[in-house]
C-alpha cells in the first residue's frame, strides 16, 4: 500500500502493537490516532462523533478514532483492550454494531512473557501468519528502527533536528506510515540532508511526556520561544530503539502499557543523557492518565511544566503564556 489512501488491506490500530504480524500477515497497519490527527477534518471528526452521540466527557482522541474508521471505510480494527485505555472497550462494541471486526489485543499490566506471548500468537492465527514470517519482518523493520535511533541521536546530540521532525518521524513509526518503503526512503533523505544543517542555538532544552500533543503548533511554538523539544518520550517508545532477541522481548521494553516505573526509568535515563532543562507532561482532558501526573512531578529531577489538552487545533492564550513563562523560568535557572 502507498500511503493511506487505498483502505482495502488497511487494518486500523487503536494503540501500538506489533506492526511487525500485520506487515508479516501481507496487510496494511493504519495506527487510527495518527489518521485522526493528521487529517485537515480533525476538529470535524471531533464533532462528527459528537452528533452520533459520544459525550463531551469523552477523549477528543476517541472520538477522534471512532470517526477515523468511519470516514475511511475501515473494516478490521484491531483494538488494544489491555495496556491502554478502559474507552477502548466500549468503543470497539460500538464499531463492531457498525459492522466493523474487531480483533483484540492486550498488554499484560503484570509484563508476563507467557501471556504477551500467547496474545501474540492469537492476533498470528486470527491473521494467518508464520513466527518465520514474522521474524523476517521484524528484521526489516529493525533496520528502520535503527535508523530512527540515529535520526534521535542526531535530534539531542547533534541538534541538527528540529523537536516536530523528530515528533513526526517516531509518531509515524508506530506503523510506518503504512508503507515502511517510503518511510525509510523520507527518513534517509531528512538524515541525509539534517547531517548538512548547522548545529541549532535554542537555549533550552525540553523532554515532552505523555500522550502525543493535540496541538496544531506546539513544537514550533517552543522552538519560537527559545526552547526545543529533543526528547519525546511516548513517540521515541514507538520506534522501539532497542534490539531484542525476539519480538516478546521488544514488547515488553515498550514502557506505555505497563506501570508507571518503566516510564520514569527511561525519562530520568533521557535527563541525563540528553541534558534537559525542564519537561512538560502533556495530558489529555477526560484521560486517567492524568493521575501520573502526580508521580512524574514527584520523581523527575528538573522542573515539569504540565500542560492540558482537549481538542485538537493551535494552542491557545493561556497555555502560551504559561509555556512562554516556564522556559523564561528555565533561562533564569542556567
Ligand atoms: S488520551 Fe487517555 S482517554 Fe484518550 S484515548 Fe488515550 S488513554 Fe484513552
Amino acid at each position: 500500500m502507498s500511503g493511506q489512501n487505498d483502505m482495502t488491506s488497511a487494518i486500523g490500530l487503536t494503540s501500538t502493537i506489533p506492526v511487525e504480524i500485520i506487515y508479516a500477515a501481507g496487510l496494511t497497519p493504519v495506527d487510527l490516532n495518527n489518521l485522526f490527527i493528521a487529517s485537515e477534518k480533525s476538529e470535524s471528526m471531533v464533532k462528527e462523533a459528537e452528533a452520533a452521540g459520544f459525550s463531551h466527557n469523552i477523549c477528543a482522541w476517541i472520538k477522534g478514532i471512532y470517526s477515523a474508521v468511519l470516514d475511511n471505510n475501515i473494516k478490521q480494527v484491531i483494538a488494544v483492550m489491555g495496556g491502554d485505555c478502559s474507552n477502548t472497550i466500549a468503543l470497539a462494541e460500538i464499531l463492531a454494531r457498525k459492522g466493523v471486526n474487531i480483533i483484540s489485543f492486550e498488554y499484560p499490566l503484570s509484563k508476563n512473557r507467557d501471556f504477551l506471548a500467547s496474545q501474540m500468537d492469537r492476533l498470528r492465527l486470527a491473521l494467518s501468519t508464520t513466527w518465520d514470517r514474522i521474524e523476517e519482518t521484524r528484521q526489516h523493520l529493525n533496520r528502520i528502527r535503527m535508523k530512527l535511533n540515529e535520526f534521535d541521536r542526531l535530534t539531542f546530540e547533534e541538534n541538527v533536528v528540529t523537536g516536530l521532525e523528530n515528533h513526526l518521524f517516531l509518531v509515524g513509526s508506530s506503523d510506518f506510515n503504512s508503507d515502511p518503503v517510503k518511510f525509510e526512503k523520507d527518513l534517509d533523505n531528512i538524515i541525509r540532508e539534517a547531517v548538512k544543517r548547522p548545529p541549532r542555538k535554542e537555549e533550552i532544552r525540553l523532554g515532552y511526556l505523555g500522550v502525543p500533543p493535540v496541538f496544531t503548533n506546539f513544537y514550533e511554538f517552543i522552538e519560537s520561544m527559545g526552547g526545543r523539544v529533543v526528547f519525546n518520550e511516548v513517540q521515541r517508545q514507538f520506534s522501539m530503539p532497542y534490539f531484542c532477541k525476539d519480538i516478546v522481548d521488544q514488547y515488553l521494553r515498550y514502557t506505555y502499557p505497563y506501570d508507571i516505573g518503566g516510564r520514569i526509568e527511561d525519562i530520568k535515563n533521557a535527563v541525563k543523557e540528553r541534558r534537559l532543562d525542564g519537561l512538560i507532561h502533556y495530558t489529555q482532558t477526560f484521560c486517567f492518565r492524568q493521575l501520573y501526573d502526580m508521580i512524574i512531578r514527584k520523581e523527575s529531577p528538573v522542573p515539569v511544566l504540565t500542560l492540558e489538552g482537549d481538542r485538537p487545533g493551535k494552542i491557545d492564550s493561556r497555555i502560551a503564556l504559561r509555556i512562554e513563562t516556564f522556559i523564561e523560568m528555565l533561562k533564569d535557572r542556567i
